[in-house]
């Protein structure tokens, strides 16, 4: 779609534009399609160090600067008025959160708040964030409903939940609204093949089982085989990274129509298992996987599911990509097309 039809198509948040943050990273750009495809126009805050330049759909209008500098980010809201701001900027990382904690904190938390004083400032009422299935810490009960405790135990977990907490002060004090979104395990690409997965390193289960198959990695380690789980290896609720999108879309919708600061969880509400994923995946491509079995990864809890009946009571969320056949099934045109550009 060009710019100019985006500009005849009746967004469902009237004339004015959003900002995107982070809308070179890997959620960042499906929300991007996501906000174009409904006839949003965007802007986009990205540093690039993270995120592709390639990775935002052409009609998005793209500024290269770092949330952690408020030069940075006066200057992007100088493009404003901004109806909302979705914010997915920061590090997202949870081994290197406990290796260079100065760094995430910087980040998601200094950086996010100079993002929000300037929204506070540039008259913004609404803000969608990028949280995570992080801030829960190991469960206590499964599926996990968002008034489970928060204990996160990394500094990337602590900083979501630190965060949500700056958004109900701001919602409080200011009247800034927010929706804050928690994914569990994002994956998948854009079913029409313009957007898909590519951390630099990669270390989420499914773009590794993939880089596999393709022939990119000798083998896959199983992290963890002696878990209370019926095959022994964690389970995950893994969400279509498109239906993750289509929430952020819904989110600003509600956030429109009046609905009050609210914090959701996003998952299927059904997970599966390390094997299992394996086993679907060499289903998905008929090839036969490598795997070794290595020790636990510090810090993942056996199971982690979300219950998402909030999501879909107050967003009329209803995730269209409903199995994990689905998501493989996406992920792995994606990898297939653009395997080989990402090694190059
Ligand atoms: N995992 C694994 N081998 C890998 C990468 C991940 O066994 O090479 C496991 C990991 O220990 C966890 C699950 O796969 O139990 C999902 O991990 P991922 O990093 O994809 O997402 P997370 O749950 O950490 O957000």
């Amino acid at each position: 779609m060009r710019r100019s039809e985006i500009g005849n198509r009746q967004s469902p948040i009237g004339n004015s534009r959003v900002l995107v943050t982070g809308g070179g990273g890997y959620v960042g750009s499906h929300v991007v399609l996501a906000l174009l495809d409904a006839g949003i126009a965007t802007v986009v805050l990205d540093n690039f160090e993270q995120g592709y330049l390639d990775a935002i759909a052409p009609d998005a209008e793209i500024v290269s600067g770092d949330i952690r500098n408020a030069d940075d980010v006066a200057r992007v809201f100088e493009r404003g008025p901004f109806a909302a701001v979705l914010h997915f900027a920061g590090l997202a990382n949870v081994p290197h959160s406990f290796a260079d904690p100065e760094k995430c904190y910087a980040a998601n938390l200094t950086g996010g708040l100079n993002l929000l004083a300037a929204a506070r400032r540039g008259g913004v009422k609404a803000f969608v964030f990028s949280s995570s299935a992080a801030v829960y810490g190991p469960p206590e009960r499964t599926p996990i409903p968002e008034d489970h405790p928060l204990r996160p135990i990394s500094p990337y977990g602590f900083t979501k939940a630190a965060f949500e907490r700056v958004l109900s002060d701001f919602g409080a004090a200011y009247g800034i609204r927010s929706v804050s979104l928690r994914y569990f395990n994002a994956a998948g690409a854009d079913p029409a093949g313009r957007a898909g997965e590519r951390h630099n390193p990669e270390t989420h289960i499914i773009p590794i089982v993939l880089q596999h198959l393709r022939g990119k990695r000798p083998c896959i380690k199983v992290f963890g085989t002696d878990y209370p789980t019926p095959d022994g290896s964690c389970i995950r609720d893994y969400v279509h990274v498109s239906d993750l999108a289509e929430a952020h879309v819904l989110a600003l919708k509600a956030l429109a129509a009046g609905a009050e600061t609210a914090s959701l969880n996003l998952g299927l509400g059904h997970g599966y298992s390390v094997r299992e994923v394996i086993a679907t995946a060499e289903r998905a491509t008929g090839l036969k996987a490598k795997v070794m079995e290595e020790g636990r990864r510090e810090g993942d809890p056996p199971v982690l599911v979300a219950d998402s009946s909030r999501a879909k009571s107050v967003l009329g969320w209803v995730p269209r990509h409903d199995s994990l056949e689905a998501i493989i099934a996406d992920g792995w045109r994606w990898e297939s097309q653009h395997g080989q550009e990402r090694m190059a």
